[in-house]
């Protein structure tokens, strides 16, 4: 069995009424558990809850209900190990402006009871390419820089679990390339990383294992390859030239007739040819007016998962 870097059991948020607002549910029982060295995803549109669970995990919102372990760590008995274990790069930007990157990353350290002497300061500007920016006032940093800055203060007590929240969005590629490259490395030396994102193809990119949470509750949980896998299927739509009921298909392709009798014919594109459902629908004795394809992506995979329920 390996072990389990975070556990979660019967999770609920519900934030109170406020100014005229109905009270939240933001999470409604969620159960999760994150392999401790995996780059684990959390996928959901927004208002799904990721942020909440995640704030939750940094102990920067308290749950209302449920149970959490951080690397072992209950949260209520333990709450000052669990805290140590994880480090958070949170969605909005919140830098103090007076602060340098050198002091922002000390700042944190302390915060932490980092002792001075096992501070990396130095090493964590390097990994975060801001070396030259060490000393330059955070209000002359661009919004890149801040971003990197926010990577660089969640790992200043060396976490095991480094949770980034949406760290991507609105960040240019070339940022974007430089902060997978900077998550990869440090998942290579045995950092368990969790991420949320709304971008089906950054998830795809990056993580073992993903899951989706879609109104405070979890919805689909997969590898990333058998999410991908799924996939692999595709429909071929096909217009008869006179209207037909439906008729016998070989194994591994599926028909059905819509109410504008056009024949949809779904198959798995790794199993079955074109050509042999082509020849099935010929075989039939239908006469083929128009045909074409649909493949499904893993946008068609999240929206089906995600639908209101
Ligand atoms: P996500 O990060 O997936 O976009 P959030 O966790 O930020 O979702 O939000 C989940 C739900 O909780 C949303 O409906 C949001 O409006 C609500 N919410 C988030 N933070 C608060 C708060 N501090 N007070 C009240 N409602 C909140
Ligand atoms: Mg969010």
């Amino acid at each position: 069995m390996t072990q389990d870097a975070i556990q979660i059991q019967g999770l609920r948020k519900t934030y109170a009424a406020s100014k005229g607002a109905e009270p939240k549910e933001a999470l409604r029982g969620v159960d999760l558990n994150i392999p401790a060295g995996s780059i684990f995803g959390l996928l959901g549109p927004n208002g799904a809850g990721k942020s909440t669970l995640i704030n939750i995990l940094a102990g920067l919102v308290l749950k209302t209900s449920g149970k959490v372990s951080i690397w072992g760590f209950d949260q209520d008995v333990n709450p000052r190990q669990s805290r140590a274990s994880i480090g958070v790069m949170p969605q909005e930007l919140n830098l103090d402006p007076f602060f340098s990157p050198r002091e922002a990353l000390n700042v944190q350290a302390g915060l932490y009871g980092v002792p001075k002497a096992d501070r990396r300061s130095d090493e964590i500007l390097e990994l975060i390419g801001l070396t030259d920016k060490a000393n330059a006032y955070a209000r002359t940093l661009s919004g890149g820089m801040r971003r990197r800055l926010l990577l660089g203060k969640a790992l200043v007590h060396h976490p095991h679990i480094l949770v980034l929240d949406e760290p991507t969005a609105g960040v240019d590629i070339e940022l974007r390339q430089m902060l997978w490259a900077n998550v990869r490395k440090l998942n290579e030396q045995g950092m368990t990383i969790v991420l949320t994102t709304h971008y089906l193809e950054e998830a795809e990119e990056m993580c073992d294992e993903i899951v989706i949470i879609n109104h405070g509750q979890v919805v689909a949980r997969d590898t990333t390859a058998h999410l991908l896998g799924s996939i692999d299927q595709k429909t071929m739509i096909i217009e008869p030239e006179t209207p037909i009921a439906t008729f016998d298909v070989p194994n591994g392709i599926d028909l059905s007739v819509d109410p504008s009798g056009a024949l949809h014919l779904t198959y798995r594109a790794s199993k079955t040819s074109a050509d042999a459902v082509l020849e099935a629908v010929r075989n039939a004795g239908v006469t083929i007016r128009d045909v074409r394809t649909e493949q499904a992506d893993l946008e068609d995979v999240f929206l089906d998962l995600t639908r209101s329920r």
